[in-house]
C-alpha cells in the first residue's frame, strides 16, 4: 500500500485517452480529471482488475467508463457479442449511466444498450442479437434474459459492478455472481462501492477479481457498524501466545479465526494451543484441496471452534457464526486488515476483532488506522499486562496509557508558551484547510 503523488495539474489529455472520448470529456464541460478518474483510469487502462471506493458524485461513472471504451476503441473486435456489461443496482441509476455513456461515445461510433426491468422484453432481445458493444443493466433482467439463452457474455472484455454495495443490500449478490460466472474468464472486472468494509464487497471481490489493484478514496471506513476493533499491546511472540490463549479461554464466541501472517507462524502456534486442550485447525495455501475442504467442513459444523488461517487461505471463506477475529501478527496493509476483519460481523451479527501488537508492529497498526480514519479501542489483560506500553511519545502526552503526562513540568510550561505565542502571531488570518485526498493502492 503507497500513496500515489497527485499531479498538481491534472488533465484529460495526460490519461492516453482517444480523441474522440476528449472531445466528448471537452463537450461535457469536464475540465479537469476527478481524483477518482485520475487514480482508476491509468490503472484499469493497464488491464488490471480494480476493488474502488467512490460515491456517488465523485466522478465514478466516467472513471469506468472511459477506460472502457478507450479498450473498446483500441482493440476492435472481430467477435460476436456484448463485449463490456455495466451492472448497477436500480432502473435510475442504469438510466443515467446510459446517458452518461451515450455522451461520452458521440464521437466513437460504439454502440450503447440499456437492459432493465419494466421496460420492453423483446426490444431488448433485439439490441443484444444486434451485438451492442457496452450494455448497462440491473441484474435481475439481464439473468431473466438469461433464461432465454440470449445474451452472450462468452466475449465479454470488461466486467463493471456498480455500487456493489448497494446491489448487495439489495439482495443481488446470487444474481450478480451468477451473472459473472456466465461472463468471459478473461475479461477485466472493476469493482465499484462506497465503501469498502462491507462484509458482502469483500466476498464478492475475492470471488470475482483476479490479483486486483484496490484504488481508496477518503470514503473507505463505514464505522463498520457491528465489529468492535480492540488492540492489546505484547512484548513478544511468546507474550502474544499467552495472550492468545487467554483470549480463547476467556472470551465468549461461537467460531474463532486467528491470523497470522505466514504458515510456518500459524503451524507453530498450533501445538501449544492444543497443548491447552483448545479444539484448533490450520487453513493456508500450501494445504492440497481436500485438506482444506475437510477442515472447513469441521469448521462450518462447529467440530473444531478456532482456526489459525494466513491471508491467502481465508479469502473467500464464507463461513456462518465467525464472531471473534484475533490478528496474532498485525496485518501488512489496510486492505488486508479489511479482509480479515470482514470475516466477522456479518449484518446480523456482532463480531469482535483484536489485534496483538508488539512494539514493531506498532507504527504498521498506526498506518491501518489512518488509512481506516479510525482510532482502535485499547485493551489491557490485567492477569498478563506486559512491559511494552507503546510509544514514548504517545506514553508522554498520555494517549496510550490513559496514564497522566509525563512530560516534565519546565517542558510542559514551555510548550504551551509556544502555542501561545503561535496563536497570537495568526490572529486574524484566516487558516486554509488542507484538502484530502487519500489514495491508497496496493
Ligand atoms: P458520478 O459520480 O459519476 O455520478 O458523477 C457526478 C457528476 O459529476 C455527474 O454529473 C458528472 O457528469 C459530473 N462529472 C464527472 N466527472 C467530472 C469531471 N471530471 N469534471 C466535472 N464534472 C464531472
Amino acid at each position: 500500500m503507497h500513496s500515489i503523488p497527485i499531479d498538481k495539474t491534472p488533465s484529460f489529455s495526460k490519461l492516453s485517452l482517444d480523441e474522440q472520448l476528449l472531445s466528448a470529456v471537452n463537450k461535457m464541460g469536464f475540465e479537469q480529471p476527478t481524483p477518482v478518474q485520475l487514480q482508476a483510469i491509468p490503472l484499469a487502462l493497464d488491464h488490471k482488475d480494480l476493488l474502488v471506493s467512490a460515491e456517488t458524485g465523485s466522478g465514478k461513472t466516467a472513471a469506468f467508463l472511459l477506460p472502457t471504451l478507450q479498450h473498446l476503441l483500441s482493440l476492435p473486435s472481430g467477435k460476436s457479442g456484448t463485449r463490456a456489461l455495466v451492472l448497477t443496482p436500480t432502473r435510475e441509476l442504469a438510466q443515467q449511466i446510459f446517458k452518461h455513456c451515450q455522451q461520452l461515445t458521440e464521437f466513437t461510433g460504439l454502440k450503447t444498450g440499456l437492459i432493465t426491468g419494466g421496460d420492453d422484453f423483446r426490444l431488448q432481445q433485439n439490441m443484444l442479437r444486434r451485438n451492442t458493444d457496452i450494455v448497462i443493466a440491473t441484474p435481475g433482467r439481464v439473468l431473466e434474459l438469461m433464461d432465454q439463452e440470449i445474451p452472450d457474455f462468452s466475449n465479454l472484455e470488461v466486467l463493471i459492478l456498480d455500487e456493489a454495495d448497494r446491489m448487495l443490500d439489495m439482495g443481488f449478490s446470487e444474481d450478480v455472481l451468477s451473472i459473472a460466472n456466465s461472463c468471459n474468464t478473461r475479461r477485466q472486472t472493476l469493482l465499484f462501492s462506497a465503501t469498502l468494509t462491507h462484509f458482502g464487497v469483500i466476498k464478492m471481490a475475492d470471488k470475482v477479481l483476479t490479483n486486483h489493484k484496490v484504488v481508496a478514496l477518503n470514503t473507505l471506513y463505514d464505522g463498520h457498524r457491528n465489529i468492535e476493533q480492540q488492540i492489546v499491546l505484547a512484548d513478544d511472540n511468546d507474550h502474544k501466545l499467552k495472550l492468545l490463549t487467554w483470549l480463547l479461554q476467556h472470551e465468549t464466541y461461537n467460531k474463532a479465526l486467528v491470523f497470522t501472517n505466514s504458515r510456518i507462524q500459524a503451524d507453530t502456534l498450533r501445538g501449544p494451543l492444543r497443548g491447552q486442550k483448545l479444539r484448533v485447525g490450520v487453513l493456508h495455501g500450501e494445504m492440497d484441496q481436500k485438506d482444506r475442504n475437510r477442515m472447513m467442513e469441521l469448521f462450518r459444523d462447529g467440530e473444531v471452534k478456532i482456526i489459525l488461517a494466513t491471508d491467502l487461505a481465508a479469502r473467500g471463506l464464507d463461513i456462518k457464526g465467525i464472531n471473534l477475529v484475533i490478528n496474532f501478527d498485525v496485518p501488512r496493509n489496510g486492505i488486508n486488515y479489511i479482509h480479515r476483519i470482514g470475516r466477522t460481523g456479518r449484518v446480523d451479527e456482532l463480531g469482535l476483532t483484536i489485534a496483538l501488537v508488539k512494539h514493531t508492529e506498532w507504527n504498521l497498526m498506526s498506518g491501518i488506522e489512518r488509512f481506516l480514519k479510525q482510532k482502535f479501542k485499547q485493551r489491557r489483560i490485567k492477569e498478563l499486562e506486559g512491559k511494552y506500553k507503546g510509544p514514548k511519545k504517545l506514553k508522554a502526552s498520555g494517549k496510550a496509557t490513559g496514564g497522566k503526562s509525563k512530560i516534565e513540568p519546565k517542558k510542559a510550561a514551555a510548550e504551551k508558551v509556544k502555542i501561545r505565542h503561535r496563536d497570537k502571531k495568526n490572529v486574524g488570518k484566516r487558516r486554509i484547510p488542507t484538502v484530502k485526498s487519500d489514495v491508497a493502492v496496493n
